[in-house]
């Protein structure tokens, strides 16, 4: 590839990458570094600025976690746990915190039962707990003896947005490039190689690395990919006994409730004690939603921190944030149909962003090699709808 500038001429007559990647989010940071580490010539085309709270990867934290009902994300979690703990030695950044989780639910709920069964085929420890024991360990939690509790050790959350930043900070020290505030408008495939134009530029490269979040859809409109883009908000609660809800005293929780809400919830780190719900937002355009938090979804969030944990108060303030939601809440990760040198990363459901670590790695392998060796057929478009146990699930 060549870089030397010439003026007045369009990049694309002088420049043809190793693989550019379409979005600076949670997947596309990861892609790029992992990219970039392994020497390739990386471009990555962002539309807004690093760091921005337009998409899916903003905020103070993300839930870690083994716990799934479906038993190839546990799998797969334990090499994601590894690269984030990899990402903390290259940068010398402290991103991943263990806290422990407690997974609520009403006495005998099949999530619960299929969440443990897939730890357990993982061999990843897990504990039942009687109510007692849970408010022996953690008395914030008010709860009655008709409940199920399962404590997992290695649940933890992850800092998103430093981890979103460290991922673009490293791969530029590997020599990528980050062109912000940059749109991509399309890409054309019909060449030797992809070309990724935007509105004032076109640029070659040898593999293209589509991370665009809840855009995916708008740019892939020739896939007609079922991605649904969602509004959802998240709230934050600062207790007068700040020191009982640290990371160190208070845990991950996760709770089903009996009319299939699923809430959760992390301890105070950056903003206060972070609440909301998983899923149930009105379907939004990313380019148009509102994002101005509801008082009615505040509300219930409210109401539910008083049944819960009522030292919490009420909510100080709220956040919005995107979903890209696919029919059975699996990841897209896959080859373009019509050019196996594009490869999209999409459809990440509310749950991708402790993936982000793994998923750059793949994306990087599938650019470089082809192949990889981390089993994605979950993953594929043309995949037959992902079943398990058939119950809804609780992602994030
Ligand atoms: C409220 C909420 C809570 C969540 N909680 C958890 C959790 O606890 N644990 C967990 O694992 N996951 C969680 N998730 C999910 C996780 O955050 C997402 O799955 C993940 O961040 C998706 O990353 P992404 O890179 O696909 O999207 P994004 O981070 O949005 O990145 C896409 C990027 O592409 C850019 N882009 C799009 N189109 C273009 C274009 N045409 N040209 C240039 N750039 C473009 C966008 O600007 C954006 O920067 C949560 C999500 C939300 C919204």
């Amino acid at each position: 590839m060549h870089k030397s500038a010439l003026p007045n001429r369009k990049e694309t007559i002088k420049n043809i990458y190793d693989a550019i990647v379409i979005g600076a989010g949670g997947m596309g940071s990861a892609s790029a570094y992992h990219l970039a580490k392994s020497g390739a010539d990386v471009l990555v085309l962002e539309q807004f600025q690093r760091g921005h709270t337009f998409g899916s990867s903003h905020g103070a934290t993300r839930i870690i976690r083994f716990f799934y009902d479906k038993p190839f994300y546990t799998e797969l979690m334990k090499t994601a746990y590894t690269e984030w703990r990899d990402l903390e030695s290259a940068s010398g950044k402290p991103l991943l915190f263990i806290t422990g989780s407690v997974c609520l639910g009403e006495r005998g709920n099949p999530y619960g039962q299929s969440v443990r069964r897939s730890l357990d085929a993982a061999g990843v420890p897990s504990q039942w707990w009687s109510a007692t024991q849970l408010t022996e360990r953690f008395p914030q939690f008010r709860v009655s003896n008709n409940i199920d509790i399962l404590w997992q050790e290695d649940t933890g959350f992850l800092h998103a947005a430093e981890c979103v930043l460290t991922h673009l900070e490293l791969a530029e020290q590997h020599g990528a490039t980050l062109k912000e505030e940059t749109v991509v408008t399309n890409i054309d495939w019909h060449g030797e190689f992809p070309t990724v134009c935007t509105d004032n530029d076109q640029f070659r490269s040898k593999k293209v690395v589509v991370t665009a979040g809840a855009w995916t859809g708008k740019l892939l409109a020739e896939l007609n990919l079922p991605l649904t883009v969602t509004k959802q908000q998240v709230c934050y609660y600062q207790p007068t006994d700040a020191d009982r809800f640290t990371p160190d005293r208070f845990p991950v929780f996760a709770e089903m409730t009996a009319d299939g809400e699923f809430l959760y919830g992390i301890p105070a780190f950056g903003s206060g004690v972070k609440i909301a719900r998983h899923g149930r937002g009105d379907r939004v355009s990313p380019d148009t939603c509102q994002r101005t938090p509801d008082t009615d979804y505040i509300a219930h969030i409210d109401a539910y921190v008083q049944e819960r944990m009522p030292e919490l108060r009420r909510a100080t303030h709220a956040e919005v944030c995107l979903y890209t939601e696919t029919p059975d809440e699996d990841f897209i990760i896959d080859r373009h149909p019509y050019c196996p040198d594009i490869l999209i990363a999409a459809g990440f459901s509310g749950h991708g962003f402790k993936f982000c670590s793994l998923v750059g790695r793949i994306m990087s392998e599938l650019a470089t090699n082809g192949k990889t060796d981390f089993d994605i057929h979950p993953f594929y478009i043309d995949r037959k709808p992902n079943t398990s146990s058939g119950i809804p699930r609780l992602q994030t």
